[in-house]
Parts: C-alpha cells; sequence; structure tokens
C-alpha cells in the first residue's frame, strides 16, 4: 500500500505516460488492490482495476452460493451496492478527460451472470474503471491517491463488507422462487408463466423500468390459472400458464397484446425485486421471431417456408445480401431452429404479412406454383411436431390462425380473457375458405458449417471487434447490426458477444468442420466451466461483460456479412 503512495507521489506533475509505474498489485488493510492496466492518456478508455476481498471475512457464508443461480445472485447484489455507493462521490470529473471517473459495469433490471463481480469460494472480486486523473497531460498524484486511499477504500467497506444476511437472504429467496418456476415449466409441459399481480406495462419504448402510474396489474383467467409451489412461501405462486403447442394472443389496437409478448420475450431473463415482472418466467429456450429487411443471410435452406424464387433461385442454400422481409423472417426461424430453439415468439406487428398468412382469395387468384413461399400458419404445427418448438403469436388481424391454435387469449383494457372455446366454434361456423399447403413435415434443417474465413475481424494491422453501444459491433472492415435483437438486453452482452466473435477466430474454432450448433455449444461448455471471462482476452480484467444467451450469439454469427458456409 505504502508502495503505491510513494509511487504516486514520484509521478506527480509528471507526463501521463509516468502512469504506467503503477502497474501492480497492493495490499491494503482490508483488500488487495491490483491495477491491471493503465491507460494511455487521460481521454482513452479508464484504466483497469480489481479489488479483491477476502470471503471469509464478508457476509457471504457459503449456502448463499451453494448453487449457480444463488452465486449470480449474490454477485448482482454486490454488484449493485457497488454502483450504489459509488454514486455517493462526485462524477464530476477532477481534471482533464475521464479524471476521476470511477465506473463499474452497473445493471439495469435484470439479473444476467457478469464478470464485474465474481464470487468464488475464497474471495470477492469487484472489477472497476478509474480514469487516472490529470490536469491537461500532467499527472495530479494527489488526485489520483485520493481514488485509492479513500474512495475505494469506502465503497468496499459500505458496499461488501457493509452486506448483511438479511440483504443477501432476500435476494438469493428470490433467485430460488424463479429458479423453481423455471424447473417446474420444463417438468410440466409449458412455455411460460405470467403471475398474478404482475406490472408488465414498461415506463416507456426507451425504458427497462415499470411504468409507474396507471399500470393495470396482470391477472389470469380462471381456465389458464396454475398454481407453482415454490421455497420459502407457503403459498404457491398463481398466474397464467402458458402450454407448449399454439397460442395466439388477440385482442383489439392498443388492448395490450405486444405488451404481453414483449413481457414474455424477456421473461428467458429474471428480474429484480420490484420490476413487476420478477415472476414473469419464460423458457429460456424462447426467442423472438421478426421481420428484418436488409440482413445478411448465408447458406441457410429456407426451403420449408420459402421454395424456388423467380429464374429459378433455389433456396436450399440461400444466401443475400439484402434479405426482403419474408425471406428475413424465413431465415431468422430456420437458424433459430438450427441453434436449438424451444419456441417462437412472433408479433403480427413486426412480422412480414406474406410469411404469416395466404388467405383462400389470394390462393384463388395466385397458384401455388406461382407463390414460393409457404404461409407459417401451414407449418406452425409441423414445427411443434418435428422439433418440438411451441408458437405463441400476437394477432389483431389474421383470424384465419383460429385454425391452427391450441389456445386462444384475448386482451382486453388489459386484462386477459380464455376465448379458446369461443375461437374454436367461430373457426368451425366461418371456415377460412383456404387450403392448407404446407405438407405432412416441416421439412429438413441442414446445419451448416461455417467456413473460417467467416471470422475475419483484421482491419489494417489490428484484429477488431468492438461493441459500439447495444446494438452495433465494428467488426474488421464492417459493422455488425444487431437492432432487431429484442433479447439483447444489455450493452455488456453486446461485448461478450464481440469478445466471443474474436475467441473463436483466435483460436481457430472454425475448422470447415464444425456446425455452428457444435460452435454454440462449446462456447456455452466454455462459459460454463471456465467462466464468461475466459473468452476476454484483456488481460486479468474482463470486468465488463454479461453473459447472452446461445440464439443471440448465434444471431449475432448469423448476421456477418463475411459469414460463408460449406455449400
Ligand atoms: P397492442 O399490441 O394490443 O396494440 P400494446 O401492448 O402496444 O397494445 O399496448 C398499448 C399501450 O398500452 C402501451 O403504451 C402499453 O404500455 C400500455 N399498456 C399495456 N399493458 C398495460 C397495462 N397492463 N397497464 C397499463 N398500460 C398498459
Ligand atoms: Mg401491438
Amino acid at each position: 500500500m505504502e508502495t503505491l503512495r510513494q509511487r504516486l507521489r514520484s509521478i506527480d506533475q509528471k507526463g501521463y505516460k509516468a502512469y504506467k509505474a503503477i502497474e501492480g498489485t497492493y495490499r491494503f488493510p482490508t483488500f488487495t488492490l491490483a491495477i491491471d492496466h493503465v491507460q494511455g492518456d487521460p481521454f482513452a478508455e479508464p484504466s483497469k482495476v480489481r479489488v479483491i476481498v477476502p470471503r471469509a471475512k464478508t457476509a457471504l457464508a457459503a449456502e448463499w452460493t451453494d448453487t449457480k443461480p444463488r452465486r449470480t445472485r449474490c454477485e448482482d447484489l454486490l454488484l449493485r451496492r457497488v454502483h450504489r455507493e459509488l454514486r455517493q462521490w462526485p462524477l464530476r470529473a477532477r481534471g482533464s478527460g475521464k479524471s476521476g471517473l470511477v465506473l463499474i459495469d452497473a445493471p439495469e433490471q435484470k439479473v444476467l451472470e457478469r464478470t464485474a463481480v465474481q464470487v468464488t469460494d475464497e474471495t470477492v472480486t469487484v472489477c472497476l474503471s478509474v480514469g487516472l486523473p490529470a490536469n491537461g497531460r500532467r499527472i495530479l498524484a494527489k488526485e489520483a491517491e485520493a481514488i485509492f486511499f479513500e474512495q475505494i477504500p469506502s465503497v468496499i467497506e459500505r458496499a461488501v463488507y457493509g452486506l448483511r444476511e438479511e440483504d443477501i437472504r432476500a435476494a438469493v429467496e428470490l433467485a430460488d422462487q424463479q429458479h423453481a418456476i423455471r424447473r417446474y415449466l420444463r417438468e410440466h409441459g409449458l412455455v411460460a408463466f405470467v403471475a398474478n399481480g404482475a406490472v408488465l406495462p414498461r415506463e416507456s419504448g426507451v425504458s427497462d423500468k415499470p411504468l409507474q402510474r396507471g399500470a393495470v396489474p396482470f391477472q389470469s383467467p380462471p381456465e389458464l390459472e396454475i398454481a407453482i409451489p415454490v421455497p420459502h412461501r407457503a403459498e404457491p405462486i398463481k398466474g397464467m400458464g402458458i402450454r407448449k403447442g399454439i397460442t395466439l394472443i388477440v385482442g383489439g389496437g392498443y388492448h395490450g397484446k405486444s405488451t404481453l409478448l414483449q413481457a414474455l420475450e424477456h421473461g428467458v431473463y429474471d428480474h429484480i425485486a420490484g420490476d413487476g415482472r420478477e415472476f414473469v418466467i419464460t423458457d429460456s429456450g424462447a426467442v423472438k421471431i421478426r421481420a428484418e429487411d436488409g440482413r445478411s443471410v448465408a447458406s441457410v435452406d429456407i426451403s420449408p417456408l420459402i421454395g424456388a424464387l423467380p429464374y429459378g433461385k433455389e433456396t436450399t442454400q440461400f444466401s443475400t445480401e439484402n434479405a426482403s422481409g419474408s425471406t428475413s423472417q424465413a431465415a431468422s426461424m430456420i437458424e433459430m431452429i438450427e441453434a436449438g430453439a424451444s419456441a417462437f415468439l412472433i408479433d403480427e406487428d413486426t412480422s412480414a404479412t406474406n410469411l404469416l398468412i395466404r388467405d383462400g382469395r389470394m390462393q384463388a387468384l395466385v397458384a401455388k406454383e406461382a407463390e414460393p413461399i409457404t404461409p407459417y400458419i401451414d407449418k406452425a404445427r409441423q414445427l411443434f411436431r418435428d422439433y418440438g418448438i411451441s408458437t405463441v403469436l400476437v394477432v389483431g388481424g389474421l383470424g384465419d390462425y383460429l385454425d391452427i391454435a391450441d389456445c386462444v387469449i384475448k386482451m382486453e383494457q388489459y386484462v386477459p380473457f380464455d376465448v379458446t372455446g369461443e375461437a374454436k366454434r367461430i373457426a368451425a361456423e366461418m371456415p377460412s375458405g383456404r387450403k392448407a399447403e404446407g405438407g405432412e413435415s416441416f421439412g429438413r434443417i441442414r446445419e451448416r458449417i461455417p467456413l473460417p474465413e467467416s471470422l475475419n475481424s483484421q482491419k489494417g494491422k489490428k484484429a477488431k471487434a468492438v461493441a459500439r453501444g447495444r446494438h452495433v459491433i465494428q467488426y474488421g472492415q464492417t459493422d455488425l447490426l444487431l437492432y432487431a435483437l429484442e433479447q439483447l438486453v444489455d450493452d455488456s452482452q453486446t461485448r461478450a458477444i464481440a469478445a466471443a466473435l474474436l475467441y473463436m477466430e483466435r483460436k481457430g474454432w472454425l475448422d470447415g468442420k464444425k456446425t455452428i450448433r457444435q460452435l454454440l455449444d462449446a462456447i456455452e461448455e466454455q462459459w460454463d466451466r471456465q467462466g464468461l471471462g475466459s473468452v476476454s482476452f484483456r488481460k486479468g480484467n474482463p470486468g465488463e461483460l454479461a453473459r447472452p444467451r446461445r440464439f443471440e450469439l448465434a444471431a449475432a454469427l448469423n448476421r456477418l456479412r463475411s459469414l460463408r458456409c460449406i455449400q
């Protein structure tokens, strides 16, 4: 500790580069400080620091981390506490550039596996970014001393040593309950659960926080209500269960259909207490599927949904730099089957109409032979039968879908009703006049093998894969655009995807033999066994990653304009 103080004093007022001298590890009375990486100048990305606390001196008894969800929850809790304490200090830069900033990769409404705080059996590690202070480019050592000898010790004291058992208990018990519901869904043929009392609408289209005023809490229709036993409370949690198969969400415009579907999309992740969606839980294999014209597609066999295109263009290995609405959505469906999805979440609002439906009149006017598209309405049942993939579909206008639904939920003034019986009756009394075009089976899925050159992040002399916010990865010469991935929910997930792509490239994982599914399995296994940070090349300090699902990683890979697959 005194070494750090001396080193700082000896470089005071010197040029910024002299800060390099403080890289190293220092022993403080209650923790170890590792300065892993010092930034090159005051405007560059802040320096990377780790604070390592002996776990035995904290309230984190072994039982609080005896399962993976519990461990993740404890890490999340500590992360939020450190973030809260850091905000007690002036964020104002003391000097030029990023001088004086002390940051941690803070989460929002979701609990994700992250690298910013890591709890092992022996230690608690907190990763911070520190803007080393300077005036112009002249080192302000006194200011740096204040950060390392006052601010950081005080934050650690309050956030980590100040952690009490009741805080941990509340967080861990919620984690146990959410985990129990997830398991219950898997064991009882359910795709999703929405608890009574859940608050689904969000504050705004750009906020993930709950709507504060006028939210109508969720109340299950009696026919669909189930009760799920969970630990740490006597009463089971009641709410609406969505079964496997084909479920429609219908209702008038602005009555809350998309809001319900979005809650289901987000239910693949756990939410913090007070979010309103704590007990909105969706099978973690559920994937939102939408149209995304303009995206690239590489050698996807979309023939189950779209047959030969004009001028004989085959669709068994469909590639394009500029997909249409229907081809983009069809490609996304096939890609997500390939990645192992368990359910498709689809909203009429964001779908290509002609992929969803071809009604009786269109069938009469345009012969099947002249229409490449087999609409989803004629394939959803086969998809469930052949691949076990359920569908939850929001429809406002496409009544033909009543024919194929197992369950129909009507939203009226934000309240759900089970109208399955009525829907069946209407479907019988008012035939749609259309012929099924889908055949007996969904069709074969050809698993693709990417070629090694698909991953080429070379830009000039350097490899480059850098996340720019949540939806763009600057990848080599081009931008990888992820705007359509509605279940990508955190900038740190995007960073992890960028890191994973770079990792696979450097390790030569694309060897012309592994399928995309095998690559996804391998990354997941790596994350499970060696930790999320193991894909990062940042020496010792992987502090700003959050774990994405395999589906978002697959979606990113599939949108790489350099992706080439074995023909
Ligand atoms: P739809 O898809 O049926 O047209 P939306 O789901 O987009 O309707 O909802 C319309 C509006 O109503 C949105 O602004 C949404 O935030 C709000 N809303 C949805 N559900 C609720 C609710 N339970 N309580 C209050 N407002 C809600
Ligand atoms: Mg809508």
